[in-house]
């Protein structure tokens, strides 16, 4: 595993150091995200904020914004909480000791056995998905790893596998093939399970024929790779339908942000409702029945006028949120997109309203605690500034696309 690794490493940007920060950044990055979309990110974070001191200090806009698009923010604010706690109670310097690092707020086994592996070059074990896929195949593991025996027999396996990793390689020790290997052992064993698993063991088709542990593994010998792991029966999916409004006045966007405690907190938006969602509010009662409408309706086409039945739907629904009948209304985009096991579906309207009365949005059902909750005002280039949910975001390209013909 070490001399393939040596020779089909990817050229990572994180693998150029042994910075324990630099490695904690990309592990975070990488959970639940790939190595190709982090890496820009990575770059940039570690250009803008490049030491522990620096993302301790940041502010909460700048950490979202250096995050927008990765999704899962509580990662972002983990990272702060846990730059912060380093500053206080290790003096700033990342600590060295797995249950110092694991006591991190967003760090747990498996962040933490990256971290002390690659940047200390310490036995701890991993056990992510790609690990768990390699492994069941390898030693024919047919039972659910999500089960805490077979998860337990894993994390014991992967601890095997790395300490054996570390003697062996002081038992071989020789001034050639570089000191450096001999003092990587676990870093590079760790990131050759972690690499076999990206690279040749993938889900589908593995390429068992270059792979470097063939001889060993149970699943080639016994032509069972495509029923291993043993996932048990995947968890249904939830459609969910909401729909947005943008809305201009004066050159400026109504858009607000996200309260603490919700999912994607902190993150801006524009206003928007969703449909069938369990609201206690009869207010939203009567929304939702609305708003149902809009959906019930075809969605593809690209406009919204007068005749089409959903222009009355969406005009109810603004009139209720925003306390004004709109003036003009045209389906601006239709954005889909998945998080965890939602099939969501977002319906953007550019709604003109009338009157005086185009403040901000009523009621929402959300506690208001400041004015950005709410509703605010932005310019277009301000919102460039911005943070946005990974589905406003795609409203809010495409209404920079779209702004002037729509106008
Ligand atoms: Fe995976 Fe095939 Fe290698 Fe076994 S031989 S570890 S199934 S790629």
């Amino acid at each position: 595993m070490l001399d393939w690794f040596s020779r089909n490493a990817r050229d990572l940007p994180w693998r150029h150091t042994r910075d324990p920060y630099a490695i904690w950044v990309s592990e975070i990055m990488l959970q639940q995200t790939q190595v190709k979309t982090v890496i820009p990110y990575w770059k940039r974070w570690m250009q803008e904020l490049p030491t522990v001191k620096a993302a301790a200090d940041a502010s909460p806009d700048k950490i979202h914004k250096l995050w927008e698009g990765l999704g899962y923010y509580t990662r972002v604010r983990n990272l702060q909480k846990a730059a912060r706690q380093i500053m206080e109670k290790h003096d700033g310097k990342f600590p060295d000791n797995f249950d110092d690092v694991v006591a991190l707020p967003g760090i747990g086994r498996y962040t933490g056995g990256a971290i002390c592996s690659i940047a200390f070059n310490q036995p701890t074990p991993i056990l992510d998905g790609n690990i768990i896929r390699v492994l069941t195949r390898v030693f024919g593991i047919a039972k659910n790893p999500r089960e805490k025996k077979t998860n337990a027999q894993l994390w014991r396996l992967a601890e095997e596998l790395v300490t054996h990793a570390s003697a062996n390689n002081s038992r071989t020790r020789t001034r050639t093939k570089d000191e450096d290997e001999e003092r990587s052992a676990c870093s590079h064993f760790n990131q050759s399970l972690m690499e076999l698993g990206a690279l040749i063991c993938t889900p589908r088709n593995p390429q068992c024929p270059v792979c470097p542990v063939k001889k060993l593994c149970v699943a080639f010998r016994e032509n069972r790779a495509a029923e291993l792991p043993n996932l048990g029966r995947r968890t249904a999916t939830t459609a969910r339908h909401f729909i947005a409004f943008v809305i201009e006045r004066n050159g400026r966007f109504l858009v607000r942000q996200r309260p603490a405690g919700v999912v994607n907190a902190h993150l801006w938006e524009f206003p928007n409702v969703e449909i069938g969602a369990r609201l206690s509010e009869p207010q939203h009662a009567r929304l939702q029945n609305i708003a149902e409408k809009i959906t019930a309706t075809d969605s593809t086409r690209t406009r919204c006028g007068s005749g089409d039945p959903r222009s009355k739907s969406v005009a109810d629904v603004a009139a209720q949120l925003f306390g004004s009948s709109p003036t003009s209304i045209n389906h601006l985009c239709t954005v889909k997109h998945s998080i965890t096991r939602y099939r969501i579906t977002l319906e953007a309207f550019r709604v003109q309203l009338g009157g005086r009365s185009s403040t901000t949005p009523k009621n929402f059902g959300t506690r208001r605690v400041c004015p950005s909750e709410t509703g605010v005002w932005l310019t277009l280039a301000r919102l460039r500034d911005l943070a946005f949910t990974a589905a406003h975001k795609k409203i809010l390209t495409h209404l920079k696309h779209n702004g002037r013909h729509l106008r």
